[in-house]
Protein backbone atom coordinates (compact mmCIF):
# COMPACT_ATOMS: atom_id res chain seq x y z
CA UNK A 1 0.00 0.00 0.00
CA UNK A 2 1.73 3.24 -0.65
CA UNK A 3 1.74 5.74 1.88
CA UNK A 4 -0.53 8.21 0.54
CA UNK A 5 -3.26 5.45 0.74
CA UNK A 6 -5.68 6.36 3.38
CA UNK A 7 -5.90 3.33 5.78
CA UNK A 8 -9.87 2.61 5.90
CA UNK A 9 -10.65 0.41 8.60
CA UNK A 10 -13.31 -2.14 7.83
CA UNK A 11 -14.42 -2.58 11.03
CA UNK A 12 -15.55 0.97 11.52
CA UNK A 13 -17.70 3.44 9.52
CA UNK A 14 -16.94 4.97 6.74
CA UNK A 15 -19.20 7.57 4.70
CA UNK A 16 -19.24 8.11 0.93
CA UNK A 17 -22.16 9.85 0.54
CA UNK A 18 -24.16 12.80 1.58
CA UNK A 19 -27.04 10.72 3.78
CA UNK A 20 -29.32 8.98 1.99
CA UNK A 21 -27.46 8.24 -1.33
CA UNK A 22 -28.70 8.23 -4.65
CA UNK A 23 -29.28 4.42 -4.34
CA UNK A 24 -30.78 4.47 -1.04
CA UNK A 25 -33.14 7.74 -1.91
CA UNK A 26 -35.26 5.56 -4.92
CA UNK A 27 -35.55 2.16 -2.56
CA UNK A 28 -37.08 4.63 0.46
CA UNK A 29 -38.98 6.32 -2.61
CA UNK A 30 -40.46 3.05 -3.51
CA UNK A 31 -40.57 1.76 -0.20
CA UNK A 32 -43.24 4.92 1.14
CA UNK A 33 -45.53 4.09 -1.90
CA UNK A 34 -46.28 0.26 -1.21
CA UNK A 35 -45.16 -0.49 2.44
CA UNK A 36 -47.22 -0.20 5.78
CA UNK A 37 -46.67 3.21 6.79
CA UNK A 38 -46.86 1.82 10.72
CA UNK A 39 -43.57 0.96 10.45
CA UNK A 40 -41.45 3.72 12.48
CA UNK A 41 -38.27 4.74 10.66
CA UNK A 42 -36.10 7.37 13.00
CA UNK A 43 -33.81 8.00 10.01
CA UNK A 44 -33.08 7.03 6.63
CA UNK A 45 -31.27 3.69 6.38
CA UNK A 46 -31.07 1.22 3.70
CA UNK A 47 -29.29 -1.73 4.38
CA UNK A 48 -27.63 -3.93 1.33
CA UNK A 49 -25.19 -6.02 3.25
CA UNK A 50 -23.79 -6.59 6.71
CA UNK A 51 -20.36 -8.58 8.45
CA UNK A 52 -20.16 -8.38 12.03
CA UNK A 53 -21.26 -4.87 13.73
CA UNK A 54 -21.10 -3.06 10.36
CA UNK A 55 -24.32 -2.70 8.03
CA UNK A 56 -23.00 -1.31 4.16
CA UNK A 57 -25.66 1.09 2.31
CA UNK A 58 -26.42 0.11 -1.37
CA UNK A 59 -24.29 3.65 -2.02
CA UNK A 60 -21.28 1.89 -0.42
CA UNK A 61 -21.55 4.00 3.12
CA UNK A 62 -20.51 1.79 5.66
CA UNK A 63 -22.27 2.13 9.94
CA UNK A 64 -21.50 1.05 12.99
CA UNK A 65 -24.73 -1.07 13.86
CA UNK A 66 -25.58 -0.28 17.78
CA UNK A 67 -29.02 -1.95 17.12
CA UNK A 68 -28.39 -5.29 15.98
CA UNK A 69 -31.61 -5.28 14.26
CA UNK A 70 -33.44 -4.50 17.57
CA UNK A 71 -31.05 -6.56 19.49
CA UNK A 72 -31.71 -9.41 17.06
CA UNK A 73 -28.38 -10.10 15.38
CA UNK A 74 -26.95 -11.62 18.30
CA UNK A 75 -23.81 -12.95 16.56
CA UNK A 76 -23.24 -10.23 13.91
CA UNK A 77 -24.42 -9.44 10.45
CA UNK A 78 -23.68 -12.75 8.68
CA UNK A 79 -21.81 -14.62 11.33
CA UNK A 80 -19.88 -17.29 8.81
CA UNK A 81 -20.48 -20.26 11.42
CA UNK A 82 -24.41 -19.32 10.97
CA UNK A 83 -24.57 -18.46 8.07
CA UNK A 84 -22.61 -22.03 7.02
CA UNK A 85 -25.62 -24.00 9.23
CA UNK A 86 -28.58 -22.04 7.20
CA UNK A 87 -26.62 -23.03 4.24
CA UNK A 88 -25.98 -26.30 5.03
CA UNK A 89 -29.88 -26.79 6.83
CA UNK A 90 -31.53 -25.23 3.34
CA UNK A 91 -30.12 -27.99 1.48
CA UNK A 92 -31.02 -30.77 3.61
CA UNK A 93 -34.98 -29.57 4.95
CA UNK A 94 -36.71 -26.59 5.09
CA UNK A 95 -39.69 -27.00 6.60
CA UNK A 96 -41.75 -30.08 7.97
CA UNK A 97 -44.06 -28.55 10.54
CA UNK A 98 -42.55 -29.79 13.80
CA UNK A 99 -46.41 -29.47 15.32
CA UNK A 100 -47.53 -32.54 13.36
CA UNK A 101 -43.87 -34.56 12.54
CA UNK A 102 -40.67 -35.06 14.15
CA UNK A 103 -37.23 -33.76 13.53
CA UNK A 104 -33.90 -34.15 15.47
CA UNK A 105 -32.87 -30.56 15.43
CA UNK A 106 -36.30 -29.40 17.02
CA UNK A 107 -35.32 -31.80 19.65
CA UNK A 108 -31.99 -31.29 20.33
CA UNK A 109 -32.42 -27.28 20.50
CA UNK A 110 -35.20 -27.81 22.94
CA UNK A 111 -32.85 -30.28 25.09
CA UNK A 112 -30.55 -27.27 24.57
CA UNK A 113 -32.39 -24.96 25.81
CA UNK A 114 -34.15 -27.02 28.92
CA UNK A 115 -30.53 -27.15 30.17
CA UNK A 116 -29.57 -23.85 30.03
CA UNK A 117 -32.72 -22.82 31.61
CA UNK A 118 -32.00 -20.08 34.72
CA UNK A 119 -33.44 -22.54 37.67
CA UNK A 120 -33.42 -26.53 38.11
CA UNK A 121 -35.86 -28.29 35.69
CA UNK A 122 -36.95 -30.22 34.01
CA UNK A 123 -38.31 -27.66 31.41
CA UNK A 124 -40.38 -28.01 28.28
CA UNK A 125 -40.21 -26.10 25.35
CA UNK A 126 -42.92 -24.82 22.51
CA UNK A 127 -41.38 -23.15 19.64
CA UNK A 128 -42.92 -20.32 17.59
CA UNK A 129 -41.98 -17.60 15.31
CA UNK A 130 -41.49 -14.06 16.91
CA UNK A 131 -41.43 -12.63 20.27
CA UNK A 132 -45.22 -11.75 20.35
CA UNK A 133 -46.06 -15.49 19.78
CA UNK A 134 -43.92 -16.67 22.55
CA UNK A 135 -45.79 -14.59 25.06
CA UNK A 136 -49.50 -15.47 23.48
CA UNK A 137 -48.37 -18.85 24.26
CA UNK A 138 -47.62 -18.15 27.96
CA UNK A 139 -50.88 -16.46 28.33
CA UNK A 140 -52.70 -19.25 26.79
CA UNK A 141 -50.36 -21.49 29.16
CA UNK A 142 -50.65 -19.65 32.59
CA UNK A 143 -54.60 -19.59 32.12
CA UNK A 144 -54.49 -23.79 31.08
CA UNK A 145 -52.65 -24.53 33.91
CA UNK A 146 -53.90 -22.30 36.40
CA UNK A 147 -57.84 -22.14 35.44
CA UNK A 148 -57.48 -18.25 35.78
CA UNK A 149 -58.11 -15.74 34.01
CA UNK A 150 -56.55 -12.17 35.02
CA UNK A 151 -52.97 -11.26 34.46
CA UNK A 152 -50.50 -8.34 35.63
CA UNK A 153 -48.23 -7.11 34.02
CA UNK A 154 -46.02 -3.56 34.45
CA UNK A 155 -45.92 -0.07 33.17
CA UNK A 156 -43.34 1.07 30.39
CA UNK A 157 -43.05 -3.29 29.19
CA UNK A 158 -43.25 -4.44 25.74
CA UNK A 159 -44.53 -7.49 25.17
CA UNK A 160 -45.76 -7.65 21.61
CA UNK A 161 -48.42 -6.62 19.49
CA UNK A 162 -50.64 -9.62 19.33
CA UNK A 163 -54.47 -8.42 21.32
CA UNK A 164 -52.70 -10.57 23.74
CA UNK A 165 -49.54 -9.91 24.54
CA UNK A 166 -50.93 -6.24 22.97
CA UNK A 167 -53.03 -6.44 26.00
CA UNK A 168 -50.16 -6.59 28.44
CA UNK A 169 -47.76 -4.22 26.33
CA UNK A 170 -48.06 -0.56 28.51
CA UNK A 171 -45.00 1.15 26.67
CA UNK A 172 -46.59 3.57 24.50
CA UNK A 173 -49.93 4.99 23.70
CA UNK A 174 -49.81 4.72 19.86
CA UNK A 175 -49.27 0.95 20.18
CA UNK A 176 -52.85 0.65 21.52
CA UNK A 177 -55.01 3.86 19.78
CA UNK A 178 -57.33 3.16 17.19
CA UNK A 179 -57.48 -0.88 18.28
CA UNK A 180 -60.28 -0.69 20.33
CA UNK A 181 -61.03 -2.98 23.71
CA UNK A 182 -57.85 -5.57 24.73
CA UNK A 183 -58.27 -8.96 26.72
CA UNK A 184 -59.60 -8.02 29.86
CA UNK A 185 -58.65 -8.91 33.36
CA UNK A 186 -54.94 -7.56 32.73
CA UNK A 187 -53.64 -5.20 35.64
CA UNK A 188 -51.10 -2.79 35.44
CA UNK A 189 -48.09 -2.17 38.25
CA UNK A 190 -45.52 0.78 38.46
CA UNK A 191 -41.52 -1.19 37.60
CA UNK A 192 -38.84 0.20 39.25
CA UNK A 193 -36.56 2.61 38.25
CA UNK A 194 -33.83 3.58 40.34
CA UNK A 195 -32.90 6.62 38.72
CA UNK A 196 -36.51 7.93 39.17
CA UNK A 197 -37.17 6.67 42.33
CA UNK A 198 -33.75 6.93 44.12
CA UNK A 199 -32.95 5.23 47.04
CA UNK A 200 -36.16 2.92 46.75
CA UNK A 201 -35.50 -1.19 46.44
CA UNK A 202 -37.64 -1.99 44.25
CA UNK A 203 -39.88 -3.58 46.83
CA UNK A 204 -42.22 -0.40 46.67
CA UNK A 205 -43.89 -2.03 43.25
CA UNK A 206 -44.41 -5.35 45.00
CA UNK A 207 -46.03 -3.96 47.80
CA UNK A 208 -48.70 -1.80 45.38
CA UNK A 209 -49.86 -4.84 43.92
CA UNK A 210 -50.46 -6.36 47.14
CA UNK A 211 -51.20 -3.29 48.91
CA UNK A 212 -53.55 -1.45 46.07
CA UNK A 213 -54.09 -3.70 43.19
CA UNK A 214 -55.54 -7.21 45.63
CA UNK A 215 -57.02 -4.76 48.10
CA UNK A 216 -59.52 -2.89 45.67
CA UNK A 217 -59.92 -4.00 42.09
CA UNK A 218 -58.62 -7.44 41.75
CA UNK A 219 -58.58 -10.94 43.87
CA UNK A 220 -55.43 -12.49 43.67
CA UNK A 221 -56.72 -15.88 43.31
CA UNK A 222 -58.19 -14.90 39.58
CA UNK A 223 -54.53 -14.04 38.64
CA UNK A 224 -53.41 -16.35 36.76
CA UNK A 225 -49.80 -14.96 35.79
CA UNK A 226 -47.62 -11.66 36.25
CA UNK A 227 -45.43 -11.12 33.16
CA UNK A 228 -41.96 -8.69 33.88
CA UNK A 229 -39.30 -7.81 31.91
CA UNK A 230 -35.97 -8.64 34.23
CA UNK A 231 -34.90 -5.95 32.60
CA UNK A 232 -36.82 -3.33 30.65
CA UNK A 233 -36.43 -2.77 26.82
CA UNK A 234 -38.70 -0.79 25.10
CA UNK A 235 -39.53 0.81 27.88
CA UNK A 236 -36.25 2.53 28.35
CA UNK A 237 -33.55 -0.42 28.96
CA UNK A 238 -33.74 -0.03 33.34
CA UNK A 239 -32.41 -2.22 35.41
CA UNK A 240 -34.50 -2.96 38.30
CA UNK A 241 -33.28 -2.80 42.15
CA UNK A 242 -32.45 -6.88 42.77
CA UNK A 243 -35.23 -7.17 45.37
CA UNK A 244 -37.99 -6.45 42.75
CA UNK A 245 -37.81 -10.17 41.10
CA UNK A 246 -37.05 -11.69 44.66
CA UNK A 247 -40.08 -10.20 45.95
CA UNK A 248 -42.06 -10.05 43.04
CA UNK A 249 -41.03 -14.55 43.27
CA UNK A 250 -42.24 -14.57 46.99
CA UNK A 251 -45.76 -12.53 46.15
CA UNK A 252 -46.43 -14.86 43.36
CA UNK A 253 -45.75 -18.13 45.49
CA UNK A 254 -47.88 -16.17 48.59
CA UNK A 255 -51.03 -16.31 45.86
CA UNK A 256 -50.31 -19.04 43.71
CA UNK A 257 -49.76 -16.84 40.72
CA UNK A 258 -47.16 -18.04 38.19
CA UNK A 259 -44.05 -15.75 37.17
CA UNK A 260 -43.16 -15.09 33.56
CA UNK A 261 -39.96 -13.74 32.56
CA UNK A 262 -40.23 -12.08 29.21
CA UNK A 263 -36.79 -12.18 28.08
CA UNK A 264 -37.01 -11.80 24.37
CA UNK A 265 -34.88 -8.96 24.53
CA UNK A 266 -32.85 -9.20 27.66
CA UNK A 267 -32.27 -12.87 26.85
CA UNK A 268 -29.40 -14.99 24.78
CA UNK A 269 -26.29 -13.43 26.04
CA UNK A 270 -27.14 -9.85 25.74
CA UNK A 271 -27.11 -8.68 29.36
CA UNK A 272 -23.45 -10.76 29.81
CA UNK A 273 -25.13 -14.00 30.77
CA UNK A 274 -26.90 -16.09 29.09
CA UNK A 275 -30.64 -15.73 30.51
CA UNK A 276 -30.73 -11.87 32.61
CA UNK A 277 -32.62 -13.59 35.38
CA UNK A 278 -29.56 -15.76 36.65
CA UNK A 279 -28.36 -11.91 37.68
CA UNK A 280 -30.90 -11.58 40.01
CA UNK A 281 -30.85 -15.54 40.88
CA UNK A 282 -34.89 -15.80 40.47
CA UNK A 283 -36.35 -18.78 38.45
CA UNK A 284 -39.56 -17.64 36.84
CA UNK A 285 -42.19 -20.79 36.07
CA UNK A 286 -42.31 -19.71 32.40
CA UNK A 287 -39.95 -17.89 30.39
CA UNK A 288 -39.74 -16.26 26.61
CA UNK A 289 -36.94 -15.74 24.27
CA UNK A 290 -36.63 -14.27 20.92
CA UNK A 291 -34.68 -11.64 19.44
CA UNK A 292 -31.12 -13.09 19.42
CA UNK A 293 -32.05 -16.53 19.63
CA UNK A 294 -31.62 -17.32 15.66
CA UNK A 295 -29.53 -14.76 14.84
CA UNK A 296 -31.83 -12.87 12.93
CA UNK A 297 -33.96 -15.94 11.63
CA UNK A 298 -37.83 -16.15 12.89
CA UNK A 299 -37.81 -17.95 15.82
CA UNK A 300 -39.17 -18.24 19.55
CA UNK A 301 -39.79 -20.60 22.42
CA UNK A 302 -41.71 -20.21 25.43
CA UNK A 303 -39.95 -22.62 28.15
CA UNK A 304 -41.85 -23.77 30.73
CA UNK A 305 -41.34 -26.07 34.10
CA UNK A 306 -42.45 -29.38 32.65
CA UNK A 307 -44.96 -29.71 35.13
CA UNK A 308 -46.58 -26.75 34.25
CA UNK A 309 -46.35 -27.24 30.59
CA UNK A 310 -48.94 -30.44 30.54
CA UNK A 311 -51.63 -29.31 27.87
CA UNK A 312 -53.52 -31.76 25.64
CA UNK A 313 -52.17 -32.41 21.85
CA UNK A 314 -54.00 -29.91 19.90
CA UNK A 315 -54.19 -27.03 22.55
CA UNK A 316 -51.79 -25.29 21.07
CA UNK A 317 -49.31 -25.10 18.10
CA UNK A 318 -48.27 -23.14 14.90
CA UNK A 319 -47.32 -24.12 11.16
CA UNK A 320 -43.81 -22.36 11.08
CA UNK A 321 -42.88 -22.72 14.70
CA UNK A 322 -39.58 -24.52 14.89
CA UNK A 323 -38.59 -24.48 11.42
CA UNK A 324 -35.46 -26.73 11.06
CA UNK A 325 -33.20 -23.74 9.07
CA UNK A 326 -34.20 -20.94 12.01
CA UNK A 327 -33.56 -24.07 14.60
CA UNK A 328 -30.42 -24.83 13.19
CA UNK A 329 -29.18 -20.68 13.00
CA UNK A 330 -30.49 -21.01 16.82
CA UNK A 331 -28.20 -24.12 17.42
CA UNK A 332 -25.12 -22.51 16.21
CA UNK A 333 -26.22 -19.13 17.95
CA UNK A 334 -26.61 -20.45 21.27
CA UNK A 335 -23.29 -22.71 21.20
CA UNK A 336 -21.33 -19.49 20.48
CA UNK A 337 -23.53 -17.16 22.66
CA UNK A 338 -22.61 -19.76 25.44
CA UNK A 339 -19.05 -19.98 24.79
CA UNK A 340 -17.97 -16.74 23.79
CA UNK A 341 -20.63 -14.07 23.10
CA UNK A 342 -22.43 -13.68 26.77
CA UNK A 343 -18.54 -13.27 28.49
CA UNK A 344 -18.06 -11.10 25.74
CA UNK A 345 -20.89 -8.64 26.10
CA UNK A 346 -20.47 -8.08 30.05
CA UNK A 347 -16.47 -7.15 29.29
CA UNK A 348 -17.29 -4.72 26.39
CA UNK A 349 -20.76 -3.49 28.26
CA UNK A 350 -18.15 -3.14 31.40
CA UNK A 351 -15.81 -1.24 29.46
CA UNK A 352 -18.42 0.87 28.03
CA UNK A 353 -20.48 1.65 31.50
CA UNK A 354 -16.96 2.94 32.79
CA UNK A 355 -16.97 5.14 30.27
CA UNK A 356 -20.33 6.70 30.35
CA UNK A 357 -20.16 6.88 34.22
CA UNK A 358 -18.54 10.61 34.07
CA UNK A 359 -21.31 11.47 31.50
CA UNK A 360 -24.20 12.75 33.87
CA UNK A 361 -20.62 15.12 35.43
CA UNK A 362 -19.77 16.30 31.83
CA UNK A 363 -23.13 16.84 30.25
CA UNK A 364 -26.09 18.60 31.05
CA UNK A 365 -28.39 16.56 28.99
CA UNK A 366 -27.32 13.01 30.37
CA UNK A 367 -29.42 12.30 33.15
CA UNK A 368 -28.59 8.71 33.62
CA UNK A 369 -26.63 5.82 32.63
CA UNK A 370 -27.33 2.08 32.93
CA UNK A 371 -27.41 -1.35 32.02
CA UNK A 372 -26.27 -4.99 32.14
CA UNK A 373 -24.03 -6.07 29.91
CA UNK A 374 -24.28 -4.81 26.20
CA UNK A 375 -28.10 -4.03 27.09
CA UNK A 376 -27.57 0.39 27.79
CA UNK A 377 -29.43 2.74 28.33
CA UNK A 378 -28.51 6.82 27.82
CA UNK A 379 -31.19 8.59 29.30
CA UNK A 380 -31.78 12.39 28.16
CA UNK A 381 -33.05 14.95 30.12
CA UNK A 382 -33.78 18.74 29.97
CA UNK A 383 -32.49 19.77 33.29
CA UNK A 384 -30.85 17.19 35.74
CA UNK A 385 -32.39 18.49 38.74
CA UNK A 386 -35.84 17.98 37.73
CA UNK A 387 -35.14 15.71 36.05
CA UNK A 388 -37.11 16.17 33.14
CA UNK A 389 -37.23 14.10 29.97
CA UNK A 390 -36.06 15.57 26.59
CA UNK A 391 -37.56 13.58 23.66
CA UNK A 392 -36.23 16.00 20.93
CA UNK A 393 -32.52 15.67 22.70
CA UNK A 394 -33.02 12.21 22.22
CA UNK A 395 -34.25 12.38 18.65
CA UNK A 396 -31.59 14.72 17.42
CA UNK A 397 -28.54 13.03 19.10
CA UNK A 398 -29.99 9.75 17.22
CA UNK A 399 -29.58 11.63 13.60
CA UNK A 400 -26.69 13.37 14.55
CA UNK A 401 -25.37 9.79 15.03
CA UNK A 402 -26.36 8.49 11.85
CA UNK A 403 -24.70 11.57 10.15
CA UNK A 404 -21.64 10.44 11.71
CA UNK A 405 -21.86 6.91 10.61
CA UNK A 406 -23.34 5.44 14.05
CA UNK A 407 -27.02 3.11 14.31
CA UNK A 408 -28.64 3.72 17.52
CA UNK A 409 -32.31 3.92 18.48
CA UNK A 410 -34.32 5.27 21.06
CA UNK A 411 -36.26 3.04 24.16
CA UNK A 412 -38.78 4.99 25.78
CA UNK A 413 -39.37 8.20 25.93
CA UNK A 414 -36.24 10.11 26.25
CA UNK A 415 -33.40 7.12 26.22
CA UNK A 416 -30.98 5.86 23.59
CA UNK A 417 -30.49 2.46 23.99
CA UNK A 418 -27.56 0.60 23.03
CA UNK A 419 -27.55 -3.00 21.62
CA UNK A 420 -24.96 -3.81 19.29
CA UNK A 421 -24.71 -7.58 17.97
CA UNK A 422 -22.98 -9.01 21.34
CA UNK A 423 -18.96 -9.76 18.65
CA UNK A 424 -18.80 -5.99 19.97
CA UNK A 425 -14.98 -5.32 20.00
CA UNK A 426 -13.57 -2.66 22.47
CA UNK A 427 -12.27 -0.75 19.19
CA UNK A 428 -15.78 -0.49 18.22
CA UNK A 429 -17.02 0.72 21.53
CA UNK A 430 -14.89 3.55 22.11
CA UNK A 431 -15.78 4.78 18.23
CA UNK A 432 -19.43 5.11 19.70
CA UNK A 433 -18.62 6.38 22.69
CA UNK A 434 -16.13 9.35 21.08
CA UNK A 435 -18.86 9.69 18.29
CA UNK A 436 -21.77 9.93 20.90
CA UNK A 437 -19.36 12.39 23.13
CA UNK A 438 -18.86 14.68 20.09
CA UNK A 439 -22.56 14.48 19.43
CA UNK A 440 -22.71 15.66 23.10
CA UNK A 441 -20.80 18.59 23.12
CA UNK A 442 -22.23 19.73 19.67
CA UNK A 443 -25.97 19.76 21.43
CA UNK A 444 -24.34 21.73 24.30
CA UNK A 445 -22.36 24.27 22.02
N1 LIG B 1 -41.19 -9.00 24.39
C1 LIG B 1 -40.21 -8.11 24.48
C2 LIG B 1 -39.50 -7.90 25.79
C3 LIG B 1 -39.82 -7.36 23.37
O1 LIG B 1 -38.85 -6.45 23.46
C4 LIG B 1 -40.50 -7.58 22.14
C5 LIG B 1 -40.14 -6.78 20.96
O2 LIG B 1 -39.52 -5.77 21.01
C6 LIG B 1 -41.53 -8.53 22.10
C7 LIG B 1 -41.85 -9.23 23.23
C8 LIG B 1 -42.26 -8.79 20.81
O3 LIG B 1 -41.43 -9.44 19.92
P1 LIG B 1 -41.81 -9.52 18.36
O4 LIG B 1 -41.66 -8.15 17.79
O5 LIG B 1 -40.83 -10.52 17.81
O6 LIG B 1 -43.21 -10.02 18.30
Amino acid sequence: MSSSTPLVRRDLPHLLTPLPGPRAQAIIARDQKVLSPSYTRSYPLVADHGEGAIIEDPDGNRFLDFNAGIAVASTGHCHPEVVDAIQRQAARLIHMSGTDFYYENMVELAEKLAASAPGPGPWRVYFGNSGTEAVEAAMKLARYHTGREKFIAFYGSFHGRTMGSLSLTASKVVQRRGFGTLLPGVYHAPYPNPYRQPGEDGTCSVRWIEEQLFRTVLAPEDVAAIFVEPVQGEGGYIVPPPAFLRELRALADRHGILLVFDEVQCGMGRTGRLWAASHFGVTPDIFTTAKGLASGLPLSACIAKADIMQWRPGAHASTFGGNPVAVESALVTLSLVQRELAANAGRVGAHILERLRTWPVRFPNVGDVRGLGLMIGIELVKDQSTKERAPEVRDLLEQMAFERGLLVLGAGANTIRLCPPLILTEGQADFALDTLEECLQNLTR
